[in-house]
């Protein structure tokens, strides 16, 4: 039951990620948290370090999908400027969202990472899926709400277990 939880890799930011390996081993498709994951949760815009990123893993041949719990209004206002397909109010973990972003870029789960800051939903969401699963550190916990709180607690509760059993 805990290794639905696990990440197959872990890295402090998205720009840690070796992308170019990913696409060597097979990779063509990237499905991306936004929230706390490619910027602060309260930032309504892209950083240019982050179009940088985006564009990077366009050249090397990724498609991106963002799919985000959040609403409809946060995730298209920052998308809008990207031209970037998204998917809102996933209700991630569901298994659903990573489908139609599947769907969108027309790829299959092997083929596909996800990334994402929290375990409780992007990375219980992307196993199930299917997915290879990126865990980056949330760049800002300060203005989470309520629900993502929670969902913090029982991540601690969940590392500390994958901790004692020398998995983490
Ligand atoms: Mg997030």
């Amino acid at each position: 039951m805990l290794r639905k939880f696990m990440p197959d890799l872990r890295v402090k930011t998205v720009y840690d990620i070796d992308l170019q390996s990913l696409y060597d081993r097979g990779f063509r498709g990237i499905i991306t948290d936004l929230d706390n994951t490619l910027v602060g949760a309260k930032e309504p815009h892209a950083t240019p370090e982050l179009i940088e990123w985006l564009a990077k893993a366009k050249r090397i041949g990724f498609q991106t999908v963002i799919v985000s719990n959040n609403v409809r209004e946060r995730v298209h206002l920052f998308t809008e400027p990207l031209s970037i397909p998204f998917v809102y109010s996933a209700r991630k973990p569901k298994v659903m969202p990573f489908r139609k972003a599947l769907a969108l870029m027309k790829l299959e789960p092997q083929e596909t990472v996800v990334i994402g800051d929290q375990l409780m939903t992007d990375v219980l969401g992307g196993n199930r899926a299917g997915l290879f699963t990126i865990l980056v550190q949330p760049i800002s916990i300060r203005d989470e709400g309520f629900g993502t709180r929670v969902n913090r607690r029982m991540e601690k509760a969940i590392v500390g277990r994958l901790r004692k059993k020398g998995d983490w």
